[in-house]
């Protein structure tokens, strides 16, 4: 199954997969999705909220802030805490909530949580836990898809509304220099199979299909957790499942 990085920097990565089945792709996928681990915030207790948030929605979205996480840490059980005390008028921040452990803090310092009018306080203590997106969605260490690879067929080349053609392109991969209609050089595997070129032209001047040898795999992580730590995390979690399986068939 030969994998070519397409793409890659911290927090996304594009790979091309051929000679695989999208099956394979997609156990892998809904394993980042529901069994890799990361920090929440779970359990909030609310001391005082006069702003013009409920207490529910306000705990909400401290749930979804993204935590820097260490797996190693889950074995200790380790309870992290945080504090937020603030007094209007003011923006709070991610960046705001203090932290009982430096090491585990928002990914982000620039979340907006709650804007406080002047006099207007809020003061909580959240507790946060490792979970997986099996139990909340906030868990999820990434967004992660993958779709097969692009099949441009440009039939005519040469026509007058070709510039018109390639501004329709929402990725911007069509270009129409000379009148003449082409896919930007290295720019293929980025096309998003939208069809808008040839809803637009008609089938006889460009065709869209795909290549169901070859499928593109991407993720981008939420920050928790670096792309290697979560492919790692996501593929053991599969062997784990495999291992189980292998064991009460064989019994
Ligand atoms: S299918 Fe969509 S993304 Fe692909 S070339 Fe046509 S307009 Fe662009």
């Amino acid at each position: 199954m030969p994998v070519e990085t397409l793409s890659k920097d911290e927090e996304k990565a594009q790979f091309l997969v051929t000679d695989s089945h999208f099956s394979i792709l997609n156990a892998l996928r809904r394993a980042i999705i529901t069994n890799v681990k990361t920090m929440a915030i779970d359990d909030v207790t609310i001391y005082s909220n006069t702003s013009s948030m409920y207490d529910e929605i306000l705990a909400h979205r401290l749930g979804l802030i993204p935590l820097k996480t260490f797996p190693e840490l889950e074995k200790s059980k380790k309870e992290v805490v945080f504090s937020l005390k603030e007094i209007g008028p003011k923006v709070v921040h991610s960046g705001d909530l203090k932290s009982s452990d430096p090491d585990i803090v928002p990914v982000y310092d620039n979340m907006v949580i709650v804007s406080l009018k002047l006099g207007e306080t809020i003061e909580l203590e959240a507790k946060a836990k490792f979970g997986d997106g099996s139990e909340h969605t906030k868990f999820t260490p990434a967004h992660v898809f993958y779709h097969f690879y692009p099949k441009i067929d440009i039939i005519k080349e040469n026509v007058k509304n070709a510039a018109q053609i390639a501004a329709k392109c929402p990725v911007n991969i069509l270009e129409a220099e000379g009148g003449k209609l082409s896919v930007k050089k290295g720019q293929l595997s980025k096309c998003i199979l939208c069809k808008a070129c040839e809803e637009f032209a008609g089938e006889d001047v460009i065709k869209i299909s795909s290549n169901n040898k070859k499928i593109i795999f991407e993720m981008e992580s939420w920050g928790q957790l670096s792309l290697k730590q979560i492919i790692d995390e996501a593929f053991d979690s599969l062997v784990e499942e495999a291992e189980t399986v292998k064991q009460k068939t064989l019994k």
